[in-house]
């Protein structure tokens, strides 16, 4: 695995990162972002650069995509890329891994295409945020053949600090969603509580600092409540984001009564300006503010 050429496409806040701990892990990493300005950090780090998603995938082993949503993934499969794959690349072995967060439906249309051409195809996307995808700290929910998930585990062993194999393909993007509403639970959660105690007179900053000492403080309180204090919702992980996967669950058959609740309020967020802020921006726009 280690001499195996990896091409990486999509370099936002997620994607930067995670290509920069493969090139130092020692992979041969060759890159390709839609605005191509976006690449010229990772080959100052030493990614080579591919002019098209089709030029990437004739120059690696194993694809992985870091994309925005399924219209994203889907633009790069249809942009020539997919029809360009023949009998040569059957005889490869070569291997797609989608590290974006997309519909599960979407995963079992792709590998079924990709499957024609004799290429495995994983969906593994992840939990963890811009920090734990610099320190190679994210979670990753794998759906796909268990040989091609021990294919994948040296690059994954790169990217993350645990990766699970959670059935066939489109499974890792279903957990991925579960994991995503009770996110977007404990996001809001943060926030209507602040909002319900500073209306009893106590200062945000109080109350923060109670959650932070309790059982019902978490990672997502913990590394959220900086953004309240500091009135700072530059995005890390992007609302518009969040809006998405809660979108993706409802039409994946989310039905229970909080996460319809949850689906509902980011989609107002959204549709109020907040779409580009951090998720936490779920906290003014409930406050009122203006985006
Ligand atoms: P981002 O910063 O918005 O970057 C999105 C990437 O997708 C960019 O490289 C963008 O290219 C590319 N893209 C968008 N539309 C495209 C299209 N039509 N054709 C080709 N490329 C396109 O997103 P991110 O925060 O890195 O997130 C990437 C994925 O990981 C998303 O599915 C997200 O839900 C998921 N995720 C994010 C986080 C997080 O904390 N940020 C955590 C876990 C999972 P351009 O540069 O040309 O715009």
């Amino acid at each position: 695995m280690g001499n195996k050429r990896i091409g990486w496409i999509g370099l936002g806040n997620m994607g930067i990162p995670m290509a920069r701990n493969l090139l130092r892990a020692g992979f041969e990493v060759t890159v390709y972002n839609r605005t191509a300005a976006k690449a010229a950090p990772l080959e100052e780090a030493g990614a080579k650069l591919a002019a098209s998603p089709a030029a990437l995938w004739e120059v690696s082993d194993i694809l992985i995509t870091m994309v925005a949503d399924d219209a994203a993934l889907k633009a790069i499969y249809s942009g020539g890329f997919l029809a360009g794959l023949s009998g040569p690349a059957a005889a490869s072995g070569k291997m797609v891994i989608d590290m974006s967060t997309v519909s599960p439906a979407t995963s079992r249309e792709l590998a079924g295409h990709l499957a024609e051409k004799g290429v495995e195809y994983l969906d593994a996307p992840v939990a963890g945020s811009v920090k734990p995808a610099e320190l190679g700290q994210l979670v990753i929910m794998a759906g796909g053949k268990k040989e091609a998930y021990e294919a994948a585990l040296p690059i994954f062993a790169k990217l993350g600090k645990a990766s699970f194999l959670m059935g066939e393909q489109g499974a890792g993007n279903a957990a991925k969603l579960a994991m995503n509403t009770l996110l977007a639970f404990n996001m809001q959660g943060l926030a209507e509580a602040v909002i319900f105690a500073r209306e009893k007179g106590i200062r945000p900053e109080a109350m923060l600092e109670v959650v932070a000492e309790s059982a019902v403080a978490n990672g997502v309180t913990k590394m959220k409540t900086a953004n309240i204090v500091e009135d700072n919702y530059i995005a890390a992980f992007a609302l518009k984001h969040l809006a998405k996967d809660l979108r993706l669950a409802l039409s994946q058959g989310m039905h229970t009564p909080g996460g319809i609740a949850m689906h509902d309020s980011y989609q107002q967020a959204l549709a109020a300006g907040w779409g580009e802020k951090d998720i936490s921006a779920i906290f003014p726009f409930m406050m009122g503010e203006k985006a």
